[in-house]
């Protein structure tokens, strides 16, 4: 989780999902309209994706590392799936894991698109 003080406001979209920043809340609404249009299908809220496992080390468990974008679907336009995250502040730990992401995705045979707006 990114500190709060990084945070702008918890904002509303036209759907009634509590989203993390104005810009968040308006891109929803954007992909909800889209997706009325058919012109993408699938949307998906705050999808995560698994960076590295939970495991056990020396006895002891350690808690996974996952990814959490704000959003997922498939682009019939692209005719791809598009992972989509509408970050304000990026944090160091921010830049680390969509590194990570953009890593795994880069092993898959057909990968979705990863967008940063
Ligand atoms: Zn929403």
């Amino acid at each position: 989780m990114v500190p709060t003080k990084y945070r702008s406001k918890w904002t509303q979209c036209r759907s009634g999902h509590n989203h993390q920043s104005k810009k968040e809340a308006e891109r929803c609404n954007e992909l909800v309209l889209l997706e009325k249009a058919g012109e993408i299908k699938d949307l998906e809220q705050q999808p995560k994706y698994q960076l590295v496992p939970s495991y056990v080390y020396e006895g002891k468990k350690v808690r996974g590392i996952s990814y959490g974008a704000d959003f997922a679907y498939w682009d019939n336009r692209l005719g791809r799936r598009v992972i989509e995250d509408v970050k304000g502040f990026k944090t160091k730990v921010y830049k680390l894991k969509s590194k990570m992401l953009k890593h795994l995705l880069s092993t898959e045979p057909d990968p979705p698109l990863f967008i940063e707006t």
